[in-house]
C-alpha cells in the first residue's frame, strides 16, 4: 500500500529541491501516493489564498507533509505561511539534527559534530500579536505558556532517553525576561527531575552562541524557545557546511510536516544550484516517522557516499555540482 503524502514545494528554490526529493524517494523503492499541492506566494497569485483549503484538506488525509521553504514578505505584508501552518496544525515540536556530514570540508570538520536542535514552534514572538500602542511606540508579544512549555521539554528529554543522548541544555534570557524564560525554565526543570539519567544544564543565550562557535562539540541535545531556535538553528547549520545540509521536522500529536531550516534562497532561485541535501535528509527523517527504517537508513547512506566522495556536490558546499547532477548521484549510490 501507498504511503499518502501531502507535498507543498513552496517558492524559490523549493520545487527544485522538492523535486529532487521526490525523484530519490522514487529511487529509495518505497510507494508514496503524492498530493501536489501549493502555498506560498505563487498560491496566493494563482489562487488568491496563502495558503489554499485543499493544503488543510490533504493533511486531513494525509497526516504528513513534505514542504519547500515559503516566503514571506518583511516589514510587512501577509503572515508567515510556516508560523500559520505549525500553529493551526499543533506541530509544536520542532526537530532538527545536526549532524557533520562525512567527508565535507568545513571549518569545524575536525570535530564529531553530531547535535539535535528542539525549538518551541507554536508560541514565542512568533505569536504575531503587534500593535502600535501610540504612534513611535509599538509592542510586540511574547507568549510563553506552561503547556507548550512542558511539550517541547517532554519531546526532548523523551527524545534523549530514547536515543540515548547524554545531555540536554536549555536555552533561555531568564535573567531578562524572568517571567517568560523564566516559566520556559521551570517546565525544564521539573522535566529534567524526571529524567535523572540524562544531564541537565542551562546557558543564557548570548552565551550559547559564543559556546556554540568556541566548543561546538560539548553540545549534545538544545531545547529552547521559538525565537532562539530560529536563530540558532542557523548558527548550528554553518557549523555542518550551511543552510544546505539540516533538515527539520514539525511534530504535532496529529500530524508531522518534514521541511529543511533553509529558506526560499531567491540568489540562488531557478538557476539548478540548489543543494538538496537538506530537503533530502528532511525525506530521511520523514521516513523513519512513517516506520521505514531501512529506506530511511538507505537514503542516508546514498547521501553520506556521496559526499565521502565528493565529486559530485553544489557550490555551497564547495563543488561545481547542480541540482541535477548530485540528485543522481545520490540515485545512483542508492
Ligand atoms: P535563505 O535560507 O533563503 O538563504 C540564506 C543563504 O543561504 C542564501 O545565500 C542562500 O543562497 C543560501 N541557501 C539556503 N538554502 C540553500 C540551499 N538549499 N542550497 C544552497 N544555498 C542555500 O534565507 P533568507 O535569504 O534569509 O530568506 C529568504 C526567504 O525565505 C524569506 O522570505 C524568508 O522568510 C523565507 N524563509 C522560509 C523558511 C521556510 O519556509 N521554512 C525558512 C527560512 C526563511
Amino acid at each position: 500500500m501507498a504511503y499518502p503524502i501531502t507535498l507543498i514545494p513552496g517558492d524559490g528554490i523549493g520545487p527544485e529541491v522538492a523535486d529532487a526529493t521526490v525523484r530519490a524517494l522514487d529511487a529509495c523503492g518505497v510507494a508514496i501516493e503524492w498530493e501536489r499541492v501549493e502555498a506560498g506566494a505563487r498560491a496566493l497569485a494563482e489562487y488568491g489564498q496563502l495558503i489554499p483549503d485543499e493544503v488543510f484538506a490533504s493533511l486531513e488525509y494525509t497526516r504528513v507533509g513534505l514542504k519547500g521553504p515559503t516566503a514571506t514578505p518583511i516589514g510587512g505584508g501577509h503572515q508567515s505561511i510556516n508560523v500559520a501552518l505549525r500553529k493551526k496544525l499543533g506541530l509544536s515540536t520542532n526537530f532538527r539534527p545536526v549532524r557533520m556530514l562525512p567527508g565535507l570540508k568545513t571549518r569545524f570538520h575536525d570535530l564529531p559534530l553530531d547535535m539535535a536542535i528542539f525549538r518551541e514552534n507554536t508560541e514565542d514572538l512568533y505569536s504575531g500579536l503587534e500593535h502600535e500602542v501610540v504612534p513611535g511606540v509599538v509592542e510586540s508579544l511574547k507568549i510563553i505558556t506552561q503547556t507548550a512549555s512542558m511539550k517541547i521539554a517532554r519531546a526532548a528529554f523523551g527524545y534523549a532517553r530514547r536515543e540515548g543522548r547524554k545531555k540536554v541544555t536549555a536555552i533561555h534570557k531568564a535573567n531578562i525576561m524572568k517571567m517568560s524564560d523564566g516559566l520556559f525554565l521551570k517546565c525544564c526543570r521539573e522535566t529534567a527531575s524526571q529524567f535523572p539519567e540524562v544531564q541537565y544544564n542551562e546557558l543564557i543565550v548570548d552565551n550559547a552562541c559564543m559556546q556554540l562557535v568556541m566548543r561546538p562539540e560539548s553540545f549534545d541535545l538544545l531545547v529552547m524557545p521559538n525565537l532562539y531556535g530560529d536563530i540558532i538553528s542557523d548558527l548550528a547549520a554553518g557549523l555542518v557546511g550551511g543552510l544546505g545540509i539540516v533538515p527539520g521536522a514539525n511534530l504535532g500529536d496529529r500530524y508531522a510536516i518534514f521541511e529543511a531550516v533553509h529558506g526560499t534562497a531567491p540568489d540562488i532561485a531557478g538557476k539548478g544550484l540548489a543543494n538538496p541535501t537538506a530537503l533530502m535528509q528532511s525525506a530521511v527523517l520523514m521516513l523513519g516517522h512513517l516506520g521505514e527504517r531501512a529506506a530511511s537508513n538507505r537514503l542516508q547512506s546514498a547521501i553520506y557516499k556521496v559526499y565521502e566522495a565528493g565529486e559530485h556536490l553544489t557550490g555551497d558546499v564547495g563543488g561545481k555540482a547542480g541540482t541535477a547532477e548530485f540528485t543522481e548521484a545520490v540515485i545512483a549510490a542508492l
